[in-house]
């Protein structure tokens, strides 16, 4: 490709909206143009390593038995009715209607969709196993779109759905598929890890998250020191054991809040919970936190919401003052650090404070279960080794759906005695355009992009210092013409500009491999320079091709 006629509009300035290295690189470099908040049209450039990722992805999910397909992005309202999310999913979901009034949604995961599409296909068992996938445009109207494409309102997903009789063969496919995810993942060089996670509005029992680690990751990853236990944050469950000092219980008692000071660990805070209909309250220690979907699991509820006490005050129509924990009607749960207090405190209103609480013998506690956040220096929840934290971007997530979606939506096969039994399913899902982000997140300098050989939009850049000299000119158009008969994936940079402007260009864009033509041109010498080290060396003309396909042999 002659780079004097290649859409690549490259940017000097970084843009003052983009905050973080890939959504300025990417903008820079000329892959990508914002259309509106999170949603971008790829350019040549950007297009050509999107393509490279799909079909890294494809090759993969193929050798794994995934059939690809195509599902529309428009999808009948009814299909989400049927699971209830048309509701759930809330206005992350964008809706529209047709002339004739009727709702849709735009796609932004396909369960529902596949579901109603093997339900009236996949009849028998002999027809499964089945996994099927699709790369394509998803839609979710994100609360903060940003970061480029790491959370865009519009972007490209890789979703696959396996369809099974068994658990085992579920399970099966399950690893088969993270099994898979990994080779992708290290196709791309990416530094990543799978963790144990929450299976969110998706529903399911089992699931993984894979995470490119990176300080901009908005996902935290407890991990292990010793072993290679991680899990999401949100997931880790506290194995801390907890000694109830051998201390005296004294008297409980009610005090102004300036007239005491505070004990962290001694501290009962308490966050109040809508729960479907009705609300309660759960104890954690002051200096722990709350974790909401360890509730919401322990509950076993659809959905949880921390409320406000004006909110529950409104609700059940009483006081304010009469929202705290020491009012019976609430339905209390306690994390197992309270259990261990003797003699805490517990601030009810900002004025008031009850001092000498024993939680067992003050508060009606229902029950104590892990209900905060795992915090660095906790105990590996596997045995081996303190927790870490590190940051991630989730680029992968696996599920164990079971008969969730297909018991909703009646989706059922006759067994071998003729029954008719639910479908086990599982989705398996990739960010194929938030891995070019994080791509591009693990792998640059201050210069620009270095991209691995894998996904870099060419090979090889071919530079003419100077383009009037005719020495030059002439070995360049040579070397062009060598390369694209070697099949070698080649930008030639045959612009008049300055060199300096090609060379800086060249550093943003991040080919792997640079073939500079200057001065020595006549001798039939030019100079390979390695985008990734920085390393240069000359290379007689003869023997240019045999050398770069050694390095980017080296560089895979
Ligand atoms: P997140 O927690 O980041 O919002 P998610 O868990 O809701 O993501 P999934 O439903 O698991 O996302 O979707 C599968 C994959 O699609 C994710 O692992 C992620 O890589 C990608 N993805 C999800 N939302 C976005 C988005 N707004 N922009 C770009 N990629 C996304
Ligand atoms: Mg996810």
């Amino acid at each position: 490709m002659r780079q004097s006629n290649y859409f690549i509009p490259t940017l000097r300035e970084v843009p003052s909206d983009a905050e973080i290295k890939s959504h300025q690189l990417l903008l820079r470099g000329g892959f990508i143009r914002q259309n509106a908040a999170g949603v971008y049209s790829y350019l040549p450039l950007g297009f050509t390593v999107l393509r490279k990722i799909e079909e890294v992805i494809r090759e993969e999910m193929n050798k794994a038995g995934g059939q690809e397909l195509l599902m529309p992005a428009i999808q009948p309202a009814e299909l989400w009715k049927e699971t209830g999310r048309w509701d759930i999913y809330g206005p992350e979901l964008m809706r529209l209607k047709d002339r004739h009034a009727r709702e849709f949604a735009l796609g932004a995961t396909h369960e529902e969709l596949i579901t109603s599409l093997v339900r009236s296909e996949i009849n028998s068992y002999k027809k499964m196993p089945a996994l099927l996938y699709q790369i394509q445009t998803k839609y979710r109207d994100e609360k903060r779109p940003r970061f480029g494409l790491l959370r865009g309102r519009e972007f490209i997903m890789k979703d696959a759905y396996s369809f099974d009789t068994s658990e085992k063969g579920t399970d099966e496919v399950y690893k088969q598929m993270v099994q898979t995810y990994k080779n992708i993942f290290s196709r791309f060089q990416l530094n990543f890890r799978p963790v144990v996670a929450d299976s969110g509005a998706i529903g399911g029992d089992d699931t993984h998250e894979f995470m490119a680690l990176s300080e901009v990751g908005e996902d935290t990853i407890a991990y292990s020191s010793e072993s290679d236990y991680a899990a999401n944050i949100e997931m880790a469950p506290c194995v801390r054991s907890y000694e109830r000092p051998n201390e005296a219980e004294k008297e409980l008692q009610k005090l102004d809040y300036d007239e005491y000071t505070k004990e962290l660990h001694k501290a009962i805070k308490y966050t109040l919970f809508k729960v479907n209909d009705s609300y309660c309250i759960v104890l954690t220690r002051q200096d722990h936190t709350i974790n909401d979907i360890k509730v919401k699991n322990y509950l076993k509820a659809e959905h949880v919401e921390i409320v406000s006490t004006e909110e529950v005050a409104d609700a059940l129509a009483i006081s304010v003052d009469d929202v705290h924990p020491f009012n019976e009607r609430f339905e209390i749960y306690a994390d197992h650090a309270v259990k261990a207090i003797v003699n805490g405190t517990l601030t009810v209103q900002p004025k008031v404070i009850y001092v000498n609480v024993n939680p067992s013998r003050d508060l009606n506690v229902k029950d104590y279960a892990d209900f905060r956040m795992i915090q660095e220096g906790d105990p590996s929840p596997d045995g081996n080794g303190e927790i870490l934290f590190a940051k991630g971007i989730e680029i992968g997530q696996v599920f164990k759906l079971g008969t969730r979606y297909s018991e909703m939506m009646n989706a059922t096969y006759l067994d071998e005695n003729g029954k008719s039994k639910p479908i086990m399913m599982g989705c398996y899902g990739i960010g194929v355009s938030r891995t070019l982000a994080a791509v591009v997140e693990q792998h640059h300098d201050d210069n620009g992009i270095v991209w691995p050989v894998s996904l870099a939009p060419f090979h090889v850049h071919l530079i003419t210092v100077n383009t009037k000299n005719t020495d030059q000119k002439e070995l360049s158009e040579k070397l062009y013409s060598i390369f694209q008969n070697e099949q070698l994936d080649i930008l030639y940079d045959d612009r008049s500009e300055r060199v300096g402007v090609k060379f800086s260009d060249s550093d943003l864009i991040g080919i792997p491999i640079r073939i500079i033509v200057g001065k020595k041109a006549s001798e039939d010498i030019v100079e390979l320079k390695v985008r990734k080290t920085g390393e240069s060396f000359e290379v007689p003309v003869n023997s240019i091709v045999e050398v770069v396909r050694q390095q980017l042999k080296v560089l895979s």
